[in-house]
This record gives C-alpha cells, sequence and structure tokens, in this order.
C-alpha cells in the first residue's frame, strides 16, 4: 500500500494500455498517450 499522497491530485490512473501510472489530471497516457479513462466502479 502507497502510504503517501500527493495533496495535488487524486487517485492514479494506470494505463490500460502499458500499465503505467499516470496522475489524475492527465487524460493521456505519459508513456503511451492512450486515452485514459475515469475509474468506475
Ligand atoms: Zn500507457
Amino acid at each position: 500500500m502507497m502510504c503517501f499522497r500527493p495533496p495535488y491530485v487524486g487517485k492514479p490512473i494506470k494505463c490500460p494500455n502499458c500499465g503505467k501510472m499516470n496522475p489524475a489530471t492527465n487524460k493521456n497516457c505519459v508513456q503511451c498517450n492512450t486515452e485514459l479513462k475515469p475509474e468506475n466502479k
């Protein structure tokens, strides 16, 4: 479990394509530029 939580972002979004963790503010993956979708449960 991650103990630290940067105050400026929400939950990181995991790229569905490459698995890279992106800041919640990102709309596209920083690594492969795949469109990130909001987490829904
Ligand atoms: Zn990616």
